[in-house]
């Protein structure tokens, strides 16, 4: 049975999930992995924005041979995603991989199998098994279809990991992934109820820019809020970049993690008296690169906006040609229109040197307006 404080842990090079750790954020590289240059680069700029783990595509020799250039210049641990050909695995363990995603009973012959367990033991590298709704084996499809695709995926999960367990190997995690949010939740939910492993989160192909974001954070959301999850890739048609703007924010609107500098703003109405949207955008941006765990509310009205956000530690919401500044629920001090942005933010600033922060305050530079 998996509870996310008593999953196993494994440890997936400098990172250990499960076991309670914080949920992880994971990507992979849209690069080719075999050109290092613009793959490490790619990781590097990842790093930046919190990538924790990222996973990069080896179909072939040139690839696999690639791990160790590539481990050698980032920083986070490195996933090699391997279908089918057992030798590019020893390959990347051999070049110091710090965790293996195959599906032993997708490598032929048991021996193969045997040969990869034998060196992921040897050099302590998890293997994560990727069952993926799109390519469940037909066997268990003709046994198990008629409970539905949740119960197969389950079923294939478990074939997969009883070829593991069976060569006493337990350094062990798993995905159900698939593009129906349904059907994936269901998977993770009963696979839950079997397994005590870590979990890799996931809901696959689910699309461009809005909708996918939007499909990933309520499958995603709604799997994590049941206490499963330790490890999440959203797999938007975007960057990597937004793939892991949009985990970030769906951990920390689930409260799992802290990052930065959160916005509440109102979507306004019919009693909005400032350029709401447009200031809250600038507050965002300059904003985004500090990472102190604040509250900042930009509000259209001051009928509503000092109450609704009556949590966030500083606060700005629209009168007649004016703003009003808020700390907790509390009005300070009210400024021409015109001075908003620039007063507003220097109010961050001190509420930042305030709560200990005073290295975010300084990085913070208002742009001059000619
Ligand atoms: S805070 Fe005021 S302006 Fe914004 S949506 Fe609510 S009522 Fe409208």
């Amino acid at each position: 049975m998996y509870t996310r404080d008593k999953t196993r842990p494994v440890k997936i090079g400098k990172v250990t999930i499960g076991a309670g750790n914080p949920v992880l954020v994971q990507s992979m590289t849209q690069t080719k992995t075999a050109d290092v240059r613009s793959t490490v680069g790619q990781i590097l700029d990842l790093e930046k924005i919190d990538c924790e783990i990222i996973r990069v595509a080896v179909p072939d020799m040139e690839s696999a041979k690639a791990i160790g250039k590539i481990k050698k210049q980032i920083n986070i641990p490195l996933v090699a995603d391997i279908h089918f050909q057992y030798l590019l695995a020893l390959e990347v363990i051999k070049q110091g991989i710090d965790k293996v995603r195959i599906n032993p009973g997708n490598i032929g012959s048991i021996d193969n199998v045997k040969a990869v367990v034998k060196v992921c033991k040897e050099k302590n590298v998890p293997i994560r098994i990727g069952v993926n709704m799109g390519s469940l084996e037909k066997d268990l499809w003709a046994k198990y279809g008629k409970f539905g695709i949740a119960r197969v995926m389950v079923e294939s999960a478990t074939r997969h990991i009883k070829i593991l367990e069976d060569l006493k190997f337990e350094n062990i995690v798993v995905s159900l992934k698939g593009s129906d949010n349904v059907v994936t939740r269901q998977a993770y939910l009963s696979f839950a109820k079997r397994f005590d492993y870590p979990l890799h989160v996931g809901i696959t192909e689910s699309g461009p820019s809005i909708a996918g974001a939007v499909k990933s954070a309520v499958g995603i959301g709604s799997i994590l809020a049941e206490g499963i999850g330790d490890t999440i890739r959203v797999s938007v048609s975007d960057s990597p970049q937004s793939q892991v703007k949009i985990a970030w924010n769906i951990l920390k609107s689930l409260k799992l993690r802290q990052k930065g500098v959160e916005i509440i703003s109102c979507p306004t109405c019919g009693r909005t008296e400032i350029d709401l949207i447009s200031l809250a955008k600038k507050v965002e941006k300059i904003l985004s690169k500090i990472n102190a765990p604040i509250q900042v509310a930009v509000m259209g009205c001051v009928v509503n906006g000092p109450g609704e956000a009556s949590f966030a530690d500083i606060g700005i919401c629209g009168g007649k040609k004016q703003g009003a500044i808020f700390k907790k629920g509390k009005l300070l001090r009210t400024i021409p229109e015109k001075e908003i942005f620039p007063v507003f933010i220097e109010e961050v600033k001190k509420v930042l040197v305030e709560k200990g922060y005073t290295e975010s305050a300084e990085k913070i530079k208002i742009p001059q307006t000619g």
